[in-house]
């Protein structure tokens, strides 16, 4: 399976995913354990929250302190090379290609060449200090990306709550969140690294090739990036599970490359997103549908994450998002503020022709963990 995966492959050497959501359990508990030292920076944060801002499970704490650390060690110094107005020009047509979706195709041009010239990481990094106005670059050049709305919602409910402490009890407090995220990325490596060993190989010799790319920055992110997602997964699950539990309709959401032929598919819009018309009896999407029909869930193939949940009732639905590692975090947060009680499971691999490979490669996910978070038993008569 390893020659095959292009980034990463959950099934690593085995005939299935099984032993990665073993894995990935046993630890996301002990990621937990170690965030039990922030308890105190956890606690005042939460009641610095506005009761009008976005309410948070306790397990969402840790999850937003791992990702901002993880991705604060990561572009925290390329962060600190952009100047003012390609940020704004970068954010604006971000803004711009979501809410002007015809514009697009040429947005997409044009940010690939500011996203070569002005983020990309050919250029050379700078250090970065755990101070505000290096988590304020860090948050411009994350927003600039177009790839972070959700996370830079929540960091900057962080960054306004570090502003309201003296600059040494703040800088304090930020540095034990890089120095977590520096415990987990150590650690990550020996626990998830076999999961992501192409990555490497992929960031080598096929990445340069994404530079004038509108994608550049969303398939050049890092192993420790990956791993954090895979923990916020199992961390969100955790934190969402009730809440999707008591929501008897139920949705799965299914990204095009699950599809047998997606540039043919003749899936049909409805209301919530596109409807599968089972063209072929072996694509898995259709079969999906199929057992959806019998066990009494719904399954709609999402076309972009921007437009994702337009138009859905609020308090209504409960989701399974599926998607790549790389994507299904902002997935699952831009849920939980449009009010959608989701849970997620991951692609066993990336492989769609957008984005990974030139001609497209199936993908899949573990049937399984998917009945099991929908607390489907009989996997035979529903597969
Ligand atoms: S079976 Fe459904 S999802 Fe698959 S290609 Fe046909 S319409 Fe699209
Ligand atoms: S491989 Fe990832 S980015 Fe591409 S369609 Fe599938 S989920 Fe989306």
């Amino acid at each position: 399976m390893l020659d095959e995966a292009i980034t990463y492959s959950l099934r690593n050497i085995q005939a299935d995913s099984g032993q990665y959501y073993q894995n990935i359990a046993s630890f996301t508990d002990e990621v937990l354990d170690k965030a039990a030292s922030l308890e105190p920076l956890k606690r005042n944060f939460q009641a610095s929250l506005s009761p009008s801002g976005l309410s948070r499970d306790p397990l969402e704490i840790p999850f937003e302190l791992l990702l901002l650390g993880t991705i604060w060690r990561v572009y925290g110094g390329r962060a600190l090379s952009l100047s003012t107005l390609p940020r704004l020009a970068l954010t604006g047509l971000s803004n711009l290609r979501d809410g002007v979706p015809s514009l697009k195709r040429g947005i997409d041009g044009l940010r690939g060449i500011l996203e070569t010239l002005f983020l990309s990481p050919f250029h050379s990094l700078e250090l970065f200090q755990p101070t505000l106005p290096h988590l304020d670059a860090l948050l411009g050049w994350l927003s600039a990306t177009g790839e972070f709305k959700q996370e830079v919602s929540r960091f900057r409910d962080w960054r306004n709550y570090w502003g309201s402490l003296s600059p040494t009890k703040a800088g304090e407090e930020m540095e034990a969140v890089l120095g977590f995220a520096s415990w987990f990325e150590d650690r990550c490596e020996q626990v998830l690294g076999s999961y992501t060993l192409p990555l490497e190989r992929f960031l080598e010799e096929k990445y340069p090739k994404y530079r004038w790319r509108e994608d550049l920055i969303a398939c050049g992110r890092k192993r420790v990036e990956y791993h954090a997602n895979m923990v916020g997964a199992e961390i969100l699950n955790r934190a969402y599970r009730e809440a999707f539990l008591r929501q008897p309709k139920r949705e799965v959401l299914l990204p095009s490359c699950m599809c047998n032929h997606p540039e043919q598919c003749r899936a049909k819009e409805s209301p919530l997103g596109l409807r599968c018309t089972g063209c072929d009896s072996d694509c898995r999407v259709h079969q999906l549908r199929n057992a959806g029909a019998k066990k009494g869930f719904g399954v709609i193939l999402m076309k972009h994450q921007s437009s994702l949940f337009r138009g859905w009732p609020a308090g209504e639905i409960a989701i399974v998002g599926v998607a790549c590692v790389s994507t299904l975090i902002g997935g699952g947060l831009k849920a939980k503020a449009s009010s959608i009680p989701a849970q997620c499971v991951l692609l066993d691999h990336c492989g769609c022709r957008s984005h990974w490979h030139e001609s497209g490669i199936k993908t899949d996910i573990n049937l399984a963990e998917l009945y099991h978070l929908l607390e489907i038993d009989d996997l035979k008569e529903s597969a």
